[in-house]
């Protein structure tokens, strides 16, 4: 572990809790919602994801034995405000098949598989990608995972800590190899970001109302200094 970059990765997550205070993550009422908010949120935003997430409550459908049964064309209809929603419907029915087979629909049972073993189970269903499968294993099942998404490579990469054309592991490696493995602090340092990215280290940055701008008197990022 590199202190400086600890030490580093430290005052930014604490400049952006002074900011927005903690975000408490996930917003989700039962560990399978997050696994399914997880999948819909694929490629959209998070208001998208909630109005399917209520239409499938709603309908009484937000268990893993009737979705891992339910008729997909069903399934999309109720997930239609997630878009993509005959992909979605599928990559649940999917995923919910695996959880109740090799699981029993229980969180604990999921949970207590290693972390590796299960990362690599999940990863090959189909459909899920790195960053869903993380935020299952780290919201859902509470592994110290780090979760990565397009807003932590830009502001990272802007903030000069990563190169621009970053990968999804070299980047998750930053905070892996240089914090320690606190399910707590991940979980708010990655809500932090999305905060962060979503509303102020835009496509154009806003860098005159970052709490990030300045650390330690030190202005990193290049479009802050301009
Ligand atoms: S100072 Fe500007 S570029 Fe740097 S993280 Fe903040 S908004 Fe993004």
């Amino acid at each position: 572990m590199a202190a400086c970059l600890t030490d580093e990765l430290i005052r930014i997550y604490d400049a952006l809790f002074a900011a927005f205070g903690h975000q408490r993550w996930w917003p989700a009422e039962t560990p399978f919602e997050t696994m399914i908010g997880a999948i819909l949120t694929q490629n959209v935003s998070w208001t998208n994801a909630a109005q399917a997430i209520r239409n499938l409550e709603d309908a009484g459908m937000l268990d893993p034995h009737l979705l891992a049964a339910a008729d997909t064309t069903e399934v999309a209809r109720l997930i239609v405000p997630s878009r993509f929603y005959n992909l979605k419907a599928e990559r649940i029915r999917e995923f919910s098949g695996v959880y109740v087979a090799e699981f029993g629909g229980d969180p604990a049972t999921m949970a207590a598989v290693e972390t590796g073993t299960l990362r690599e189970r999940l990863l090959s269903v189909r459909g899920l990608g790195k960053e869903t499968v993380d935020s299952i294993l780290l919201y859902a099942c509470e592994k110290p995972v780090f979760v990565v998404d397009a807003y932590t490579r830009r502001i990272f990469s802007r903030y000069g800590l990563l190169p621009e054309e970053t990968s999804y592991d070299q980047t998750q490696r930053l905070f892996t190899e240089n914090l320690s493995p606190d399910v707590g602090l991940f979980n708010d340092y990655h809500a932090q970001i999305v905060r962060l990215g979503s509303a102020i280290c835009k496509k154009s940055p806003l860098c005159d109302c970052c709490p990030i701008r300045e650390v330690d008197g030190e202005i990193r990022c290049a479009a802050a200094r301009s």
